[in-house]
């Protein structure tokens, strides 16, 4: 995404990864969160398609799910899922080898571009002062080549080695932030009915340190996500698995995974230990000609699967610093920009995580009576389709976490409640009619303000 908006900005982008970057979905070894579920959201839709048109209509066509969010989207928090919102809104669905294989077939295709696999990033050339980043050295088939450019885009994710070079060369590296939470997930893969769409979220909350997904991907399967915080694992054997689904507080995700033919019997295990941030954006000095993006900037409990969606509109942020000539302290004016995108991700995924009195890291000021408010708000939602509606904004990365606070969301949550008198308006996933025909729900509108037209600042 990052390699879209530099070819509009440059003569000639040159996209390196040290893996070697195949013509088919297949999962990489450096990227080894590939097999886990990836769920894309509204704002990352918006933004994927602002960048690439045509882009989820080629995942549709691929095997893709869209999926009918306020028909097949089943969330359970509080007790209870929650019911319908009386909004439509859509959500994406795909192996996370199948959103890349596309993607780098419309990167590869643009004009400018080229992609080299097996070309591992080593070191950044700079100027005698080290006062500018002036190019990158690479592994390139058993030798070191250096290769000079004027903008360096460390997109290496988690394992960013920018900080440590910042620090080597007499540079303040970023502050860390780090929230740590001894998180894993597994990922089974089981067969779907092409007509059911589904997607399950029985998320890990406060105490319960057990979660379970389950996401329709493409080729007529499900992917059924098991996780567990704090050390509380998930197995990777198929009964224990079952075990570990069936203390799950619903049993729809132990159901489907007896009920349904296993693709594979492999289950893959992904730990996740912390959230991390860098705070980039609170340096006063940072070299000129490479800028920082994505994991690499900030990596979060990918509970709430925001990351990808982030990465999007980090490009976009990109576009709009690129937009003005002036390239002076280009990289700081980036990530001023890019923190208010990481921002309301990190709120959002670090709030959850502390509401485990085992999370440790900095506790942001006003997380406890957020969670208190948030678990409020949930209950509320089993019966109320409003509030359904305003979380289903902050999921899907339309609104910020603030917006739940307004004072409109804020009556509906505190005012005296009813709930045991009420009967939940969502039904149980299990009583799910599939549907024989397309859906005819209009998509919702792309995100406010983030046009790759509009200009710098807006
Ligand atoms: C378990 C799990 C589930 C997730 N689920 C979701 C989800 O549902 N929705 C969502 O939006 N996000 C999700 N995410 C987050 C998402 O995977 C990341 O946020 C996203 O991939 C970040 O993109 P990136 O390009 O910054 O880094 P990555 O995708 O990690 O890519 C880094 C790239 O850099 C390359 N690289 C690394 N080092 C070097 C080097 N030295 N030289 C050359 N190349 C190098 C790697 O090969 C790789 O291609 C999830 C993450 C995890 C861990």
């Amino acid at each position: 995404m990052a390699a879209r908006v530099l070819a509009d900005a440059f003569d000639e982008v040159t996209v390196l990864d040290r893996d070697t970057l195949p013509d088919e979905p297949v999962a990489r070894r450096g990227v080894p969160q590939a097999r886990q579920i990836h769920i894309l959201w509204e704002a990352g839709r918006a933004t994927l398609e602002e960048l690439f048109p045509g882009y989820i209509e080629e995942l549709r066509t691929a095997g893709g799910v869209v999926i009918n969010g306020r028909r097949d989207f089943y969330m359970y928090s509080q007790g209870d899922f929650l019911a319908a919102g009386s909004e439509p809104f859509q959500l994406y669905a795909a192996t996370r080898p199948l959103y890349e294989q596309l993607l780098r077939r419309r990167v590869s295709g643009l004009d400018g571009v080229v992609l080299r696999g097996n070309c591992p990033f080593l070191e950044y050339l700079a100027d005698d002062g080290v006062t500018s980043v002036k190019g990158v050295v690479i592994r390139d088939g058993g030798s070191e080549k250096e290769l000079a450019a004027d903008l360096v885009v460390d997109a290496t994710g988690r394992t960013s080695q920018t900080p440590n070079w910042l620090e080597k060369y007499g540079y303040t590296p970023p502050a860390t932030e780090e929230v740590h939470v001894d998180l894993a997930y597994s990922a089974n893969l089981i067969e779907r009915p092409a007509d059911d769409r589904r997607m399950i979220g029985v998320l890990a909350e406060a105490p319960r340190t057990r979660g379970g997904a389950v996401l329709p991907v493409e080729d007529n399967r499900w992917l059924v996500n098991l996780h567990g915080i704090h050390g509380d694992h998930p197995p990777t054997d198929v009964n224990e698995s079952k075990d570990f689904a069936a203390s799950l507080p619903t049993p729809i995700v132990k159901d489907l995974l007896d009920d349904r033919l296993r693709v594979s019997d492999e289950i893959a295990f992904y730990p996740f230990p912390s959230n991390r941030r860098y705070r980039y954006e609170e340096l006063d000095r940072f070299p000129d000609g490479l800028v920082v993006m994505g994991d690499a900037i900030a990596s979060f409990n990918p509970i709430y699967g925001q990351g990808m969606s982030v990465a999007a509109l980090e490009a976009l942020m990109l576009h709009h610093t690129l937009a003005t000539d002036d390239r002076e302290q280009f990289g700081l004016r980036f990530f001023a920009r890019a923190a208010e995108v990481v921002e309301p991700a990190w709120m959002l995924a670090t709030g959850a995580d502390f509401g485990f009195s085992q999370t440790e890291g900095d506790r942001p000021r006003g997380t406890a009576f957020f969670n208190w408010y948030l678990a409020r708000l949930f209950r509320k939602a089993h019966t109320d389709r409003e509030l359904t509606n305003s979380f289903t904004r902050v999921l899907s990365m339309q609104q910020p976490p603030t917006s739940l606070l307004r004072p409109g969301v804020m009556w509906r949550v505190l005012r005296p409640g009813q709930r045991d008198k009420q009967a939940s308006l969502r039904e149980s996933p299990h009583n799910h009619v599939a549907s024989h025909i397309e859906d005819d729900e209009t998509d919702p509108s792309p995100r406010e303000g983030n046009s790759i037209d509009a200009t710098d600042g807006a």
